[in-house]
C-alpha cells in the first residue's frame, strides 16, 4: 500500500455502543472514518464525502438500510457491507437486490467485521471502477464487455455475458430466478423464469470444464443460482505458511 491515502470508511449504525466500537477498531487499522447515526444523515454522507466504504446498519431511524442502499446505487458504486439481525437466506437475496455488496449477521466478531471490510476494499481496488471482475480462472472487462477464461477469449452472447457479470459480482451469494430475470433482461421483460435456466445452460457449455457436473456456476434448488469461482491466491498477502 505506497502512496496510497488511508481508505475513509462511513459508519451508518445508530447504536451508539457498537458505532463506537467498530469506530475505534477501524480507526486501529489505520482506516479514517466518518459517521452517521440515522439513514437521511448516512445518505448524505455517502453522496457527499464520497467515502471508499459504506458500512450499513439495516435497521435504522429515518430511513431503513435497503432503502438507503437503492437510494445510494443510483449514484454510487461504493462499497456496502451491510449489518443485519436477520440471517435468512431470503433476507440476504432481498438484500443484494438492493445492490449491497457484502453481509454480516449481528452479533459478529470485529475480526470478521475487519476482514469482510479488508476483502471489500480489496475487491474494489483490484477491480478499479469495477471494470474487471476476476474470480478464479475467469475474467470479465465490463465496460469493452469481453471475456476471458485461463487468457483464453470465451465468445458469449450479451445476455450471457451480462447473466456471468452478474453471478460473478455476488460471488457466494444464491441469486434467484427472479432476481436474475430482472437484473439481466430489465424489469419489463415478459417472460419466465426458465429463460434464466436455458441461459445458464449454455453458459456452461461455454464456462464450465464438464457442463453436466457444474463447479463454478451452481444450482441452488428451489430458488436459483450461485457461483463459485474457486479459490483465488493471493500471493501478496496469504504467503505465511509457505516455508
Ligand atoms: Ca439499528
Amino acid at each position: 500500500m505506497v502512496n496510497k491515502s488511508k481508505p475513509r470508511i462511513l459508519l451508518i449504525e445508530d447504536e451508539a455502543d457498537l458505532r463506537d466500537t467498530l469506530k475505534l477498531n477501524l480507526k486501529g487499522q489505520g482506516y479514517k472514518v466518518l459517521t452517521a447515526a440515522d439513514g437521511p444523515e448516512g445518505l448524505r454522507k455517502a453522496l457527499s464525502k464520497a467515502p471508499d466504504l459504506v458500512v450499513l446498519d439495516l435497521m435504522l431511524p429515518g430511513m431503513d438500510g435497503l432503502s438507503l442502499v437503492r437510494s445510494l446505487r443510483r449514484e454510487s458504486d461504493v462499497p456496502v457491507v451491510m449489518l443485519t439481525a436477520r440471517s435468512s437466506e431470503m433476507d440476504k437475496i432481498v438484500g443484494l437486490e438492493s445492490g449491497a455488496d457484502d453481509y454480516i449477521t449481528k452479533p459478529f466478531s470485529v475480526g470478521e467485521f475487519l476482514a469482510r471490510v479488508r476483502a471489500q476494499l480489496r475487491r474494489a481496488q483490484r477491480n478499479g471502477v469495477r471494470d474487471v471482475l476476476a474470480s478464479g480462472s475467469l475474467k470479465l472487462a465490463l465496460v469493452s464487455r469481453r471475456a476471458w477464461q485461463q487468457d483464453q477469449v470465451l465468445d458469449l452472447s450479451p445476455k450471457e455475458f451480462s447473466l456471468l457479470a452478474e453471478l460473478m459480482r455476488h460471488e457466494h451469494a444464491v441469486l434467484s430466478r427472479d432476481l436474475l430475470l430482472t437484473r439481466v433482461w430489465g424489469y419489463d421483460y415478459i417472460g419466465d423464469s426458465r429463460t434464466v435456466d436455458v441461459h445458464v445452460h449454455w453458459l456452461r457449455e461455454k464456462v464450465e470444464a464438464d457442463p453436466s457436473r457444474p463447479q463454478l456456476i451452481l444450482t441452488v434448488r428451489g430458488v436459483g443460482y450461485r457461483f463459485e469461482g474457486g479459490v483465488e491466491v493471493d500471493m501478496d498477502e496469504e504467503d505465511e505458511d509457505l516455508e
